[in-house]
């Protein structure tokens, strides 16, 4: 039998798998079948709110047995990052508790001291403020590293959109008159090399599945892998003319996967 060419798949949640808390139809068949057939799964999301076994757990209560180390997202992507890279930095975050308890397990130290930081950590923080961002903003003036989790500037929430952590690091940005050194979320490519160190596997090898242009498919591009868009969240198939770069494949849903894995065969 020939194989299709992909050996993994980097899905997207939002809008892919689930839309808040209902599971898109189609979905756990679509992953249980190429799990099946070897196929390896890692989910991917912007969320910097939380760490990523939370994000696994939530996904098993939406019934689609995953792994912990199946999940990836900024601010897990941002942690492994001191964690290998960064220990005993002062790091000034401004972000929730989980992210500080995680960057505090990687060896950070966390620094209320503007004049002392090494590296600002923006994310999604829902009691932001000016304190904080003056905090910020003098550690940037004093030379410390700008790091955030990841730019999306809403996330949605069953009856519309929040400011997300894009809003947040966009107001540090714009205080500082620079924009972030590093970012870990879609589409930045930080996060495809560490997908790809956790998959261990060539960028050529994998399919990169989502419902955004400029996150999904656009972090696909820029790590250089395949990227199939669905049309289960924000992009229809009208919408594609308006962006100057295409997916590889474009299917109704996540369910439609293993339908196109058995043509890819097939070629
Ligand atoms: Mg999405």
């Amino acid at each position: 039998m020939k194989m299709s060419r992909y050996r993994a798949i980097l899905s997207d949640l939002d809008g892919t798998v689930n839309r808040g808390n209902m599971l898109i139809e189609g979905v756990r068949a679509a992953y249980e079948d190429l799990s099946k057939k070897g196929i390896r799964w890692l989910f991917l999301s912007n969320n910097a709110a939380t760490l990523a076994p939370d994000i696994a757990r939530s996904i098993v209560r939406l019934g689609i047995r995953v792994q912990e180390d199946q999940v990836l997202n900024s601010a897990s992507a941002l942690i492994h990052t001191v964690k290998r890279d960064y220990r005993g930095a002062r790091v000034l975050v401004v972000g929730e508790a989980k992210l500080v308890q995680g960057l505090e397990d990687a060896g950070a130290i966390i620094e209320q001291d503007p004049m002392v930081t090494d590296i600002v950590v923006t994310a999604l923080d829902t009691t932001f403020s000016y304190e904080k961002l003056k905090r910020a903003h003098v550690a940037l003036q004093h030379g410390a590293l700008f790091w955030a989790t990841n730019l999306d500037s809403t996330y949605p929430v069953p009856d519309g959109f929040l400011p997300g952590a894009g809003s947040i690091a966009a107001s540090v940005a714009c205080a500082a008159g620079r924009p972030p050194d590093r970012v870990f979320g879609k589409p930045s490519p930080d996060m495809a090399f560490l997908a790809l160190e956790l998959l261990h596997l060539p960028a050529n090898e994998c399919l990169v599945v989502g419902d955004r242009m400029e996150t999904d498919v656009l972090f696909a591009r820029n790590a250089t892998m395949a990227s199939a868009l669905v049309l289960t969240g924000a992009t229809s198939r009208s919408d594609l003319r308006n962006f100057g770069y295409h997916p590889d494949h474009v299917i109704p849903s996540i369910a439609d996967l293993p339908d196109l894995f058995a043509q890819l065969e097939d070629h």
